[in-house]
């Protein structure tokens, strides 16, 4: 029998997961089925207690359930414990191991893909819900020279950046940004998803910047057109997404998938 792992999430209908995974399935040779779980708002440990009781050997989780699975784990990684938040749930007999593998995919993304190195760059990271949360200690791990928060509840935002105001974090409101330039700017909102673009300055972005945004899809979001519009380079979140989802089978499974022929196939088309 295949060994099971799923996303779960209120909603996940959208998600690419299990076309990527059964593609790192058929690369690595391993036997996995994994699938979409559709959790109650009120039921994720319900829905997790079910899944282990069928047998269920991991799983990814997205919204709204990062911080419900943080609590849940009983053992956690180092970098889920820094994010407080966990993405990746793997179940040992008794024992429910919670990672966060979002900052590792997002970092390896910038810096192995789009070979953007982040070491002394001055970084603008908006939002501060799970994903950046996710993505705060990794990037501040590769040494950048600061890195600010905006975020529109600003009382958020300060409170993520007081967590790690001793490696050079501080936040703002957006109105905080006026005359400030950044040479990575990292979409961690959830803006895109409606359409929507936070109210950024012009001038924002410094001479060879790159604007990263989280979300993906077939068009550019509001976020690079506005980016591209101010000549910065841009790229959308589908490296990331695949790059945390080869994270999250090295820890269930002990090896890590080629990206590249993925994330190619994703940019293509063929999964949309
Ligand atoms: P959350 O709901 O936890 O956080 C949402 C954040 O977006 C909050 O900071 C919120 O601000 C802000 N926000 C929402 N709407 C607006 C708006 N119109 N203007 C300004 N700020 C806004 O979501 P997540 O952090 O989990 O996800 C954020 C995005 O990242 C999503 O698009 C998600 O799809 C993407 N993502 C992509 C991944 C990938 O692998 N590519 C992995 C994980 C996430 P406030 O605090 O004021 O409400």
């Amino acid at each position: 029998m295949s060994d099971k792992y799923a996303l779960i999430g209120n909603p996940v209908a959208h998600s690419f997961s299990p076309l990527i995974h059964a593609e790192f399935a058929r690369q690595t040779g391993h036997d996995i089925d994994y699938v979409r779980l559709l959790a109650p708002l009120d039921g994720f440990a319900a829905a997790v207690a079910q899944f282990r009781a069928q047998g269920g050997k991991g799983l990814n989780v997205t919204l709204p359930f990062k911080l419900e699975a943080y609590r849940l784990a009983t053992r956690r990684s180092e970098r889920a414990e820094q994010a407080q938040a966990v993405n990746t749930l793997k179940f040992v007999d008794d024992a429910v191991f919670g990672d966060n593998t979002d900052g590792a995919g997002l970092v390896r993304d910038i810096e192995v893909n789009l070979e953007f190195p982040i070491v002394a760059m001055r970084i603008l990271l908006m939002g501060a819900g799970g994903a950046a949360r996710g993505a705060l200690p990794a990037l501040l791990e590769k040494k950048p020279v600061t890195v600010v928060i905006a975020n529109r509840t600003v009382a958020k935002g300060h409170e993520l950046a007081q967590r790690f105001s001793h490696l050079g974090c501080s936040a703002c409101g957006y109105d905080g940004l006026v005359n400030r330039q950044f040479d990575l700017v990292v979409n961690a909102t959830s803006a895109s998803i409606a359409g929507a673009l936070p109210p950024l300055p012009p001038d924002l972005f410094a001479p060879r910047s790159l604007a990263y945004d989280m979300m993906y899809g077939r068009e550019p979001t509001p976020f690079l057109e506005f980016a591209r519009t101010q000549g910065a380079r841009g790229a959308d979140g589908s490296g990331m997404l695949v790059e945390q989802a080869a994270e999250s089978f090295l820890v269930w499974r002990g090896v890590r998938p080629e990206t590249a022929p993925v994330i190619a196939r994703l940019r293509a088309g063929e999964f949309l």
